[in-house]
């Protein structure tokens, strides 16, 4: 048998156990908790200052599909996501706002978790903030220090020693002169401390007149952790020295992931992490989101006119994590359209399986054995694709290629059968809210006659190509308060809304 045929039949055969690029090997790697009971994933979560942004909030939803795609393995996951709540963006707000941190940061954190919530994504097992673990931090630098891995300043800093750390720079593959070339030499690490060696980082910052309140006492001085720190020390303490996977945004692999290494790999002796796991950026209609574009858009400016939050989710699987996504409303618009078409059809076979909604929704809700489910079934695709690293959108156009069959297939148990795989596959995408409650599908009220006689008289105008008189009429049904809306084969009516 050709290999290219043998490979195809394997795929139809068997469900694949779930792959994923590793950052560290550049190579696909299978997912597996190495302890053999749960997979310890740590992610870096957001620093709470001001609402999260799309391009954010991407990077969540995609760890999201990842961990519900390993507990549709069959596998439990223990998953960690931080928050920083202190960092130079967070005092220099506060004491703008003549706020204490905690209370400046604690509505940025609450915001944030309903954000999570809209867009569907499942609570982690704990999100520690980094202000509740001083100690944990402080530890870490004694430890780093009494190992000469690390050194204390005048000014109360303490840095972490890069050439004590051979192997520093591997994930990034960055030689020495790279190195030196790519740390920046802005304001926040580089010259207003002491540091001996450009690339040495900051462990602990020591306190500086603009910090106000914000500080610790420790035995090297007044200060507060250093960013990068907190990550080592929250995840070790909830998950041990190492890691099975650790996730965050490909912007994070220099510095902030080679210092974790460092820091975490120079304190225990061991391996930190087994699997990296980045996500690729977001763009918006083409362009890098900036704060001068004003194209940093939330949750809330692209739900505010009632979009289901499930659409931007949507959108934001819609590509492959390690490629770049371009947002666009256009893209936005047609996942909705797409979204409730797919809904449609879901409302038709749901009774035509002779189940009820309450019953497809108590499946997607708890995922039954994958390899039951996809053995021999025409979704078995669609599920290797997403195992196969977490390719969404191949496996929703595998969905998608489905809905044709559906809507002509008459046999209860097959219909019975397909929904139960769906339903697995609708949990691993965070889409099991699908459909959408009939009752959301609001029906328009019925144009009265005379609207409809005025539509339908534009309808001809237009079919005869006379644009002037279509055009009239449709600016006399709006002041009637209709709006036509056209498609390829007919119009549609509904009332105007009130501005
Ligand atoms: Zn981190």
């Amino acid at each position: 048998m050709p290999a290219l045929v043998y490979f195809k039949s394997l795929c139809n055969e068997f469900a694949m156990p779930l792959h994923l690029h590793d950052t560290f090997t550049r190579q696909l790697k299978e997912v597996r908790p190495h302890d053999g009971q749960s997979l310890r994933f740590y992610c870096c979560g957001p620093t709470v200052y001001a609402p999260a942004h799309i391009g954010n909030l991407r990077t969540f939803v995609l760890q999201d599909v990842f961990r519900r795609t390993v507990e549709a393995n069959g596998i439990s996951v223990k998953h960690i996501r931080n928050l920083t709540d202190v960092d130079d963006k967070t005092i220099r707000a506060a004491n703008e706002q003549k706020l204490p941190l905690e209370d400046f940061t604690r509505p940025w954190i609450t915001r944030f978790q309903e954000d999570c919530q809209s867009l569907n994504m499942l609570p982690p097992s704990e999100e520690p903030a980094a202000t509740a673990h001083i100690p944990e931090q402080m530890k870490l630098i004694e430890t780093l220090l009494a190992k000469g891995h690390a050194y204390a300043t005048d000014d109360g800093s303490v840095y972490f020693k890069v050439s004590s750390f051979p192997s520093y720079g591997k994930l990034s593959r960055l030689d020495e002169r790279e190195l030196q070339s790519t740390v920046p030499e802005g304001p926040q690490d580089a010259d207003e401390y002491e540091k001996a060696d450009r690339s040495d980082f900051a462990l602990w910052k020591g306190r500086k007149p603009e910090d106000g309140e914000v500080f610790w006492e420790t035995p090297w001085g007044r200060g507060r952790p250093g960013w990068h720190l907190e990550c080592s020390a929250m995840s070790m303490a909830a998950l041990g020295s190492t890691l099975d996977v650790h996730g965050g945004g490909v912007d994070l692999v220099f510095p902030h992931h080679e210092n974790e290494i460092a820091q975490s790999e120079a304190c225990t002796g061991q391996l930190f992490v087994h699997h990296w796991f980045h996500c690729a950026h977001l763009m918006v209609e083409g362009e890098k989101m900036s704060k001068s574009l004003g194209n940093m858009y939330t949750l809330d400016d692209l739900t505010k006119d009632g979009l289901s939050p499930l659409i931007v989710r949507f959108v934001l699987l819609s590509g492959h994590y390690r490629q770049q996504l371009n947002f666009t409303f256009n893209a936005l618009h047609a996942a909705n359209e797409a979204l409730r078409k797919f809904s449609q059809t879901l409302l038709r076979i749901i009774p035509r399986a002779e189940i009820d909604l309450a019953t497809f929704r108590h499946w997607c809700r708890a995922p039954g054995d994958q390899n039951e489910l996809f053995n021999e079934s025409p979704l078995q695709n669609a599920w290797n694709l997403l195992c196969r690293d977490l390719n969404t959108s191949g496996a929703w156009g595998q969905l998608m290629k489905q809905r044709g069959r559906w809507e002509k297939e008459k046999d209860p148990g097959i219909l019975q059968r397909d929904l139960q795989a769906l339903a697995h596959l609708l949990y691993a995408l965070g889409l099991e809210q699908l459909p959408f409650a009939p009752e959301e599908e609001k029906s328009e009220p019925e144009a009265p006659a005379e609207i409809q006689t005025l539509a339908e008289k534009r309808w001809q105008a237009k079919a005869n190509r006379d644009f002037a008189t279509a055009d009239e009429l449709r600016d006399s049904l709006k002041n009637k308060g209709w709006l036509v809306k056209d498609s390829r084969d007919g119009y549609t009516l509904r009332p105007a809304t009130k501005s």
